[in-house]
C-alpha cells in the first residue's frame, strides 16, 4: 500500500502559502487588505510546516498498517500451512510424539494414540515412559542431542493394556530460531507384521518344515556356540550322528508320504530322548544347549554339551535305539524303523564343527556295516577305513579299462528232475590280484554310478558266455543264465534298450537271459516298474525277484508284475531248520510263489537239512553251496558236460 494520505495532507499543507502568494498578486485588483496583518502572513508561512508534521504522522501510522496487513495475510498462509501439516499428523499412518525436554508427552497424533492404545489426550503432560517403561529419560545434553539427530533404532513398546509390540523409533531435536533444543519428535511405527514375516524366513531358513526341528544350519551354529563354550569351561561335548535303516526301502515301497510321516513321528520320539531327564540329570550345561536336528533325509543329529564322561552320550543313544524299537502306526499300519548312530567327542575327537560331524557320520557308517541297530564311538581305525573307501573308489573307475573283472557261475538245480536249470552270474574283481566280492566294492560302485559300465560289462559278458555255450553245443533252451541288476542300473532311462541292444549285437536268444532284480528295486515306481518289466519279458527275457521276503512287497503289485522266478532270502534259508519262524515264512513264500505261477529257488542252502526241508516244502530250485559254490568259466563248463546233478543230489541227500 502506498502513503496516499500522508502525500495528499503535506501537498495540501504547501498548497496554502502559494495560494497566499497567488491572492497578493492580485492584490491590485482585488483588494482585500488582510496582507496588512502580519500575523496572517506567519500564520500562512506555519501552515505547511504543520501540514508536513502531520503528513509524517499519517504517513508512520499508514506505514505500519501496511505492515499489519501484510503479517495478517502471513499470518493466515502461515496459518492454513498449519492446518495443513497438523491434517497431515492426524491423518497419517505413523504415530507422532512430541515431548519437552524433560520427556513430557506434548502432542501424540491420533496414530500413535490407537497404537498404544490411548484415547482423547490423556497422555498430555505424562512421561513418555509409559509408551516405553525401561527407558531413562537422560537430561539434553550436547551429546544427546547430537546423537539424537536421527536417530533410528527397533524397540519394543507398550500398550495401555501392558501388551508389548515392536517398534521401529526414529527421533529428532527440535530446534528454536536461536538452535537451543526446545522438544523432541519421534516417530514410531508397529513393525509386528515385518517382525512375524522375519521370524517366518528365520525359522524356514533355520528349521526344517517336515519334523519342525532344526535344520542342520541352525545345528552347525549352535554346535559352534557350543564347542566355544566347552573350550572356555574346559568340558566335553558329544555329537551324534543317526540314520534310520533301511527307510529308503520305506520311502520306496510304501510312498513318500508315508516316509515323511514316519520321519514326523521318528523326530517327535527322539526329542523325548534328547531333553535332559532324570537318567542323563548329570549334564551340567543349560538344557537349551541340547539340539536334536534334521540334518536331511533320514539323517538327525545330536548335540550333548557338557557332559562327564563318554559313557553320557552312550546312555542317550542306547536311549534312542531302545525308543526306536516299538512300532509306529502310520495310517493305521505298524512300521518297525531301527537307527544306526555315530557317536564323536568334543575335544578327543575333534574340536570344530565339521571334523566332529565327518567323524560321527563315520562312526554311523561303521555302526552300519557292523550290522545296523547300534552305535559306535568314532575311533581312529575307520578312518583308515574312509581312506581305503576312496582308494576302492579310485581303483574302480579303473578296473574296467584294466579288465579286472570277471564272472562267476553258480548253478540253480531244478528239484524234480536234477537238471541244472541255469547259472546265476556273480561279479568278481581281481583287485591286486586278490579276488574281491562285489559286498565290498558294490556301494561305492552304486554311490559313483560306476555300476552301470560295470552292468553293462556284466550282462554282455553273460550273453558271450551264453553264446560261447551255445556254440560249444549246451544249446539246452532251458539252461539261463541270470544276471544281478542294480537299483542304479535299472532306473537308467535307456535301461531296456540297452539291454536289447547287447543283445543284439552278440546275437543270444533273449530266452537265455534272465535279469534278477531285488524286491526292493521293483517296489520303486511300480507303475513304471510294470511298463519296465513288460517289455523285457515281451523281448522273451526271464524276470527274478531276488531276496524275496526281506523287503515290503506289496502283492498287489507283485500279482501285476511279469516275474517267472522268484528267489527265497538266504537269511530265511539259513534258520529254516532251527527257527520256527523262518520255517513257517519260507513256507509261505513257496505257497505264495506258486500262486503267482512262479517258480521259486531257494538261494544259500548249505545244508543237506535244508535241501530237504525245501525239497518237502515243494521249492523248485535250489542254489547253494551245499550243490556249488560259483563256479570259474570252466569249472561251470564241465558241470554242463556232466548234464545234470542228479547223480549228486541223490548221493547227498
Ligand atoms: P545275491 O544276488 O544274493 O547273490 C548271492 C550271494 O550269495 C553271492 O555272493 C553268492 O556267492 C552267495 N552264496 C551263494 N550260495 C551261498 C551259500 O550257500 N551260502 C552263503 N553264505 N552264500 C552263498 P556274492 O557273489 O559275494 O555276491 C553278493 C551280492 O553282490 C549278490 O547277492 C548281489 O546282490 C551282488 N552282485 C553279485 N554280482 C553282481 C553283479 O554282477 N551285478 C550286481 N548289480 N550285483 C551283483
Ligand atoms: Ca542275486
Ligand atoms: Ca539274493
Amino acid at each position: 500500500m502506498k502513503p496516499k494520505l500522508s502525500l495528499a495532507i503535506t501537498l495540501c499543507g504547501w498548497l496554502f502559502p502559494v495560494a497566499w502568494l497567488l491572492l497578493y498578486r492580485l492584490e491590485e485588483r482585488l483588494y482585500v487588505g488582510v496582507y496588512e496583518i502580519k500575523a496572517f502572513n506567519v500564520l500562512v508561512l506555519l501552515v505547511p510546516f504543520v501540514y508536513t508534521i502531520i503528513g509524517y504522522f499519517v504517513y508512520e501510522r499508514e506505514k505500519n498498517f501496511t505492515r499489519l496487513k501484510k503479517s495478517e495475510v502471513e499470518y493466515r498462509l502461515l496459518s492454513q500451512e498449519l492446518q495443513l501439516y497438523s491434517k497431515a499428523l492426524e491423518t497419517m499412518q505413523l504415530g507422532v510424539t512430541l515431548t519437552d525436554l524433560e520427556g513430557k508427552i506434548i502432542y501424540s497424533n491420533p496414530a500413535d494414540l490407537s497404537m498404544h492404545g490411548y484415547d482423547g489426550d490423556d497422555i498430555r503432560g505424562r512421561s513418555v515412559n509409559i509408551f516405553a517403561p525401561n527407558t531413562i529419560w537422560n537430561p539434553m545434553t550436547a551429546e544427546k542431542i547430537k546423537m539424537m539427530k536421527r536417530w533410528r533404532r527397533e524397540s519394543v513398546n507398550v500398550r495401555k493394556d501392558g501388551s508389548k509390540f515392536p517398534v521401529m523409533l526414529m527421533s529428532d531435536v527440535v530446534m528454536d530460531f536461536a538452535g537451543n533444543p526446545v522438544g523432541v519428535v519421534t516417530t514410531c511405527e508397529d513393525i509386528t507384521h515385518r517382525k512375524d514375516y522375519e521370524a517366518k524366513i528365520l525359522s524356514l531358513a533355520h528349521y526344517d518344515s517336515l519334523t519342525s526341528l532344526p535344520n542342520r544350519f541352525l545345528f552347525q551354529d549352535r554346535m559352534s556356540v557350543a564347542i566355544a563354550a566347552a573350550s572356555r569351561q574346559r568340558q566335553m561335548l558329544a555329537v551324534l550322528f543317526l540314520d534310520l535303516d533301511q527307510f529308503k526301502k520305506i520311502n520306496d515301497t510304501l510312498g513318500h508320504s508315508t516316509g515323511d510321516k514316519l520321519l514326523e513321528h521318528v523326530g517327535r520320539r527322539l526329542g523325548k530322548c534328547v531333553r535332559p531327564s532324570d537318567s542323563v540329570a548329570r549334564f551340567s550345561t543349560d538344557p537349551e544347549l541340547h539340539m536334536l536336528a534334521r540334518f536331511g533325509g533320514d539323517e538327525f543329529t545330536i548335540l550333548l554339551p557338557g557332559i562327564n564322561q563318554a559313557e553320557d552320550a552312550e546312555k542317550i543313544a542306547q536311549r534312542i535305539l531302545d525308543v526306536l524299537t516299538k512300532p509306529f502306526i502310520i495310517d493305521d499300519r505298524e512300521l518297525f524303523i531301527n537307527a544306526s548312530i555315530g557317536i564323536a567327542l568334543y575335544p578327543r575327537d575333534g574340536v570344530d564343527n565339521e571334523t566332529l560331524l565327518r567323524k560321527a557320520d563315520m562312526a554311523m557308517f561303521h555302526a552300519k556295516e557292523s550290522g545296523r541297530k547300534n552305535f559306535h564311538f568314532y575311533c581312529d581305525s575307520m578312518m583308515a577305513l574312509k581312506s581305503e573307501r576312496y582308494s576302492i573308489e579310485s581303483e574302480l573307475r579303473k578296473a574296467l579299462e584294466r579288465n579286472e573283472f570277471r564272472l562267476v557261475y553258480q548253478p540253480q538245480i531244478d528239484i524234480p528232475t536234477g537238471r541244472i536249470m541255469g547259472f546265476e552270474a556273480l561279479l568278481r574283481w581281481l583287485r591286486s590280484g586278490n579276488e574281491v566280492s562285489p559286498n565290498a566294492f558294490m556301494s561305492v560302485a552304486e554311490e559313483t554310478g560306476l555300476i552301470v559300465p560295470i552292468g553293462d560289462w556284466v550282462v554282455r559278458t553273460a550273453c558271450e558266455q551264453i553264446k560261447c555255450w551255445q556254440e560249444a553245443g549246451f544249446d539246452s533252451l532251458s539252461v539261463a543264465v541270470t544276471v544281478n541288476i542294480s537299483v542304479i542300473q535299472y532306473r537308467q532311462d535307456g535301461f531296456v534298450k540297452a539291454i536289447a541292444a547287447i543283445l543284439k549285437e552278440v546275437g543270444v536268444d533273449p530266452r537265455h537271459l534272465h535279469l534278477e532284480l531285488t524286491e526292493t528295486t521293483l517296489m520303486e515306481r511300480t507303475e513304471e516298474a510294470i511298463i519296465k518289466l513288460g517289455e523285457l519279458r515281451s523281448m522273451g527275457l526271464g524276470i527274478s525277484i531276488d531276496d524275496f521276503g526281506t523287503g515290503y512287497s506289496s502283492l498287489n503289485y507283485l500279482k501285476r508284475f511279469p516275474l517267472t522266478i522268484l528267489k527265497i532270502d538266504q537269511s530265511f534259508v539259513k534258520e529254516v531248520n532251527f527257527d520256527k519262524q523262518s520255517a513257517a515264512i519260507t513256507k509261505s513264500i513257496i505257497e505264495l510263489g506258486h500262486g503267482l505261477n512262479l517258480t521259486v529257488i531257494a538261494e544259500g542252502v548249505e545244508t543237506k537239512e535244508q535241501a530237504e526241508f525245501l525239497i518237502e516244502n515243494g521249492c523248485d530250485g535250489l542254489q547253494g553251496y551245499f550243490i556249488s559254490r560259483p563256479l570259474s568259466v570252466e569249472g561251470a563248463t564241465e558241470l554242463l558236460k556232466k548234464g545234470d546233478f542228479s547223480g549228486l543230489m541223490s548221493g547227498r541227500l
